[in-house]
């Protein structure tokens, strides 16, 4: 008989709790701080940007919360996502190990991020919000929290990185067709685009910047809030569904991971996929080791310094203390979109700090590389930034292979590349380079942190 290939969890499985790592982390992360006042920052401070009920599951420490049943109603448009064993691939690399990978790019929006628009978007349309505004830079955030909002009568305005609105022209549809509007950043509607149009009309934008004005938009405006795809603790904890599922997927399968590997921009499906296990670790079971993959030319948890710093450029947010490039930082402009950003969620920044996790970083062709290898024996065209865990898992079964051991590897495929295309034809076409980020930026920009007093 062959060995099954492909795990399907039944619906009346998929979990009723998101997983709150904070209930089982061995010491706390250090506060979030208010910028002016420069002490931690209180429900009062959050309240004009975000509804009450994702405020309290930001700072909430219960080990469990519950995921309402209209949220769990959408998620089964494609919910459980499936687990699926590398067999072909496997194969391909002569390797002794067993590799499993979470397939989110079956979601309406083709990555894990509706997990956290469907319920933002909920939440925020409980308080009776009508209107949100986020940033998205390639549009994988923005597509998502446009279909969420469609789904709760929510008017969604996208600030959307100047060169991805001109150079990604599909996302930018994807949302409109969802019902959104979308604005190139830096633009005229906002104090924060206007200031850095004065001093750059061809700006070509960054995701700092378009945080800054989609934040300046809600905090402006009573009846707007703000949403955020990343970083935050209650995004991350939207995310651990991946995880959770794919532990119930690979007791089906009778395996137990000894890696796991995600790719991390702000560390949102990194954390997806490895809380759960990492949290079942905490409370005394099994060590398995965690690698978070980011790419090289943006590496904030192998070259940042775990430092205060703002999630934005024109320093509206509050000071998280996170492994940053700074937030001046401008990466060089490589294909995975979603991977320049310059900080890291401070959950996933405390893990590398108690060393629970560990961080790699690699360049961009040798990451397509992985990626095309994938395609050809698994049949799924992963999103360049899912590349990266690719590339993490493909390296983890070829020390296998080296090592002649055989350990079990689960990897999150974080999204499909059908909107990405063309970063596959620069690959084809020998165009893609691996780029250095500036030194002298980075030092500039690490030079620029924030001084808070310790
Ligand atoms: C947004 C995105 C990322 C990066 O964000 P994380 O919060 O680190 O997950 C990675 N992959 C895909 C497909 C994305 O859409």
């Amino acid at each position: 008989m062959s060995q099954p290939t492909k795990f399907v969890l039944d619906e009346s499985k998929m979990p009723r709790h998101w997983y709150n790592i904070a209930a089982d982390l061995p010491k706390p992360p250090p506060p979030v701080l208010h910028p002016g006042t420069q002490q931690p920052v209180g429900p009062d401070d959050l309240a004009p940007l975000f509804p009450i009920a994702l405020i309290a599951q930001e700072v909430s420490t219960e080990r469990e919360i519950e995921i309402p049943e209209p949220v769990r109603e959408v998620f089964r448009l494609w919910r459980p996502s499936p687990l699926y064993r590398a067999h072909r691939l496997e194969k391909a690399l002569g390797t002794p190990a067993k590799i499993y990978y979470k397939y989110e790019g079956v979601s309406p929006a083709g990555s894990h991020k509706p997990n956290t628009a469907v319920p933002q978007a909920w939440y925020n349309a409980q308080a009776g919000i009508k209107k949100l505004t986020t940033e998205t830079g390639a549009g994988q955030w923005g597509s998502s929290l446009a279909f969420a909002g469609s789904l709760f009568g929510i008017d969604v305005t996208v600030f959307q990185v100047r060169v991805s609105y001109d150079q990604k022209p599909y996302r930018r549809a994807l949302m409109e067709t969802y019902g959104a509007r979308c604005i190139a950043s830096p633009s005229n509607e906002t104090n924060a685009g206007r200031a850095i149009l004065a001093q750059r009309p061809d700006h070509p934008g960054s995701l700092g910047i378009a945080i800054s004005e989609a934040v300046e938009v809600a905090a402006t405006h009573d009846d707007v809030k703000y949403s955020l795809g990343s970083v935050l603790n209650h995004v991350l904890m939207h995310q651990t569904i991946i995880g959770q599922e794919a532990m119930l997927q690979l007791e089906m399968a009778g395996d137990d991971p000894d890696v796991i590997v995600g790719c991390t921009g702000g560390g949102s499906n990194f954390a997806g996929i490895a809380f759960p296990f990492i949290g079942a670790q905490l409370r005394g079971g099994k060590k398995r080791r965690i690698v978070a993959v980011e790419p090289a030319a943006c590496p904030s948890l192998t070259r940042g310094k775990y430092a205060y710093d703002f999630g934005d450029t024109a320093h509206m947010t509050p000071l998280v203390k996170m492994h940053t490039l700074g937030s001046t930082f401008t990466p060089p402009g490589f294909h995975a979109g979603g991977l320049r950003y310059h900080g890291m969620a401070p959950l996933v920044s405390h893990l590398l700090e108690l060393d629970l996790i560990e961080a790699k970083a690699y360049q961009q062709k040798t990451v397509f590389d992985a990626g095309v290898q994938f395609a050809r024996a698994e049949g799924i065209v992963p999103a360049p930034e899912a590349n990266h865990a690719v590339k993490g898992a493909i390296d983890e079964a070829l020390r296998c292979k080296a090592e002649g051991k055989s350990r079990t590897i689960l990897f999150n495929l974080c999204g499909h590349g059908h909107f990405d295309m063309s970063a596959y034809q620069a690959y084809f076409a020998d165009k893609l380079v691996d780029q250095d980020y500036d030194e002298a930026e980075l030092a500039m920009a690490l030079a620029g942190l924030p001084s808070v007093p310790a």
